[in-house]
């Protein structure tokens, strides 16, 4: 007992402690305006301990709006309200920018979407056994997490807010495990939840463990917003633990360009530095990341970071966010705004998510075929024929 206390005081918190020590940092300064030391404030667990969750614990670090203070009465059983200090702090950083407010505190406008959805992936119908999605043939999600460090307003496995008891539940774990050995089809196994980072690094050292025994399975790789929402959880430590299991991927969630904090990009670093390949999913949100400009400057602040932007989504048609929805017209001239202005890197696929798949909806640059020729619009928006392209082998 005593030795594992001692192991957790003296949890390597690294390129984190150097921040905290700087007072010019924000972990610093954040720290001082919660009352607590910096130690405390980059401990994941003390964050995790002390997410804001009523409308109390928000207005001590922010003025709500009137249609934020209202929400919490309203919105009581609907939807969890949970997000870190450290991401709550974000607000008060960039007093000019909706982007984190609107993510994470919910508004009263959630009570008004006539049309969202409960579970609009039909997830449920695609699980063979709890908590395993399976919709492609060769990969699988697999939710062992129930816990997030900020509940997104957006979220769409928002239904399950109230299943924190089985955040990494023994019998969830085991019988998808027995499901994933059993499938030989399935070659990438996609660690997801909730937020699957969420846990001890001994606990994702075991799960990592027995789902690299099955022979079949080729990669692993998880879905996480920690790296945004509670970078202090992504150390190098736990880098060092998922290195044991490559290849092992990791995806995470950066929605605007206020969430690269330099401690974000730190946590982005561990992984990195360890060999492990970052991409980003981003929900295209109404204020939050809904220009030209802001979309180009997000995925350009993620390449910087070695970030491989990977899908941007329309929003899912799932209850409660309605005000946060983008028409898709307008998101595909967004997304058509980054081609031939940022490096083919930066620019990530979008994605309309559907129960059977994610379907590209990006801009059509085909126009037609006249005779064996293949006619496109060029990035200048201009005619090019290409001539014989449609020929048959003869
Ligand atoms: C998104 C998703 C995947 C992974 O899809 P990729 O396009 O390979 O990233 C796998 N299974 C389910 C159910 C998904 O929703
Ligand atoms: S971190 Fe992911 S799973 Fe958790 S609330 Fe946000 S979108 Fe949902």
């Amino acid at each position: 007992m005593e030795a594992q206390t001692k192991q957790r005081v003296t949890e390597d918190l690294g390129v984190f402690e150097e921040l905290a020590c700087d007072q010019n940092s924000l972990s610093h300064r954040l720290a001082i305006q919660y009352g607590v030391e910096p130690e405390t404030f980059i401990n994941w667990r003390w964050q995790m301990k002390h997410q804001l969750r009523t409308s109390e614990d928000f207005q001590r670090y922010c003025k709500l709006d009137p249609s934020e203070l209202g929400s919490f009465a309203a919105l009581k059983d609907l939807f969890n309200a949970g997000v870190t200090p450290y991401y709550a702090g974000l607000i008060n950083e960039f007093p000019d920018q909706q982007g984190i407010r609107l993510q994470a505190i919910p508004r009263v406008e959630e009570m008004d979407d006539l049309k969202g959805l409960n579970d609009p992936l039909e997830e449920v119908a695609h699980s063979p056994v709890r908590e395993v999605v399976h919709v492609y043939p060769d990969r699988v999600a697999f939710c062992v997490a129930m816990l997030c460090p900020v509940y997104c307003r957006y979220c769409y496995r928002k239904r399950r807010d109230d299943e924190e008891g089985l955040h990494f539940n023994r019998s969830i774990v085991d019988r998808g495990i027995a499901y994933i050995a059993s499938n030989p089809a399935i070659k990438d196994v996609l660690i997801t939840g909730g937020d699957p980072f969420i846990a001890s690094d001994q606990a994702i050292d075991r799960l990592l463990a027995r789902i690299s025994e099955i022979p079949h399975v080729e990669i692993i790789r998880f879905g996480t917003r920690t790296p945004v929402t509670l970078p202090y959880r992504v150390t190098a430590n736990l880098a060092k633990i998922l290195k044991k299991y490559h290849p092992v991927w990791v995806n995470t969630h950066f929605n605007c360009t206020e969430e690269l904090t330099p401690e974000a990009c730190a946590a982005v670093s561990n992984l990195v530095d360890h060999g492990i390949p970052v991409g980003n999913q981003s929900v295209l949100l109404r204020g939050v990341n809904d220009s030209a400009e802001k979309m180009q400057d997000l995925c350009r602040a993620l390449i910087r970071n070695r970030v491989r932007p990977y899908y941007v989504f329309h929003a899912h048609m799932v209850a409660g966010t309605a005000h946060l929805r983008v028409p898709i017209s307008e998101g595909i001239a967004i997304m058509k705004s980054l081609r031939g202005n940022i490096s083919g890197y930066g620019i990530p696929s979008y994605i309309l998510d559907t129960p059977s798949g994610k379907v590209p909806i990006g801009h059509n640059h085909i126009l037609g075929q006249d005779g064996h020729d293949l006619i496109v619009e060029d990035l200048r928006g201009e005619i090019w024929r290409e001539t014989d392209a449609m020929k048959p082998m003869s």
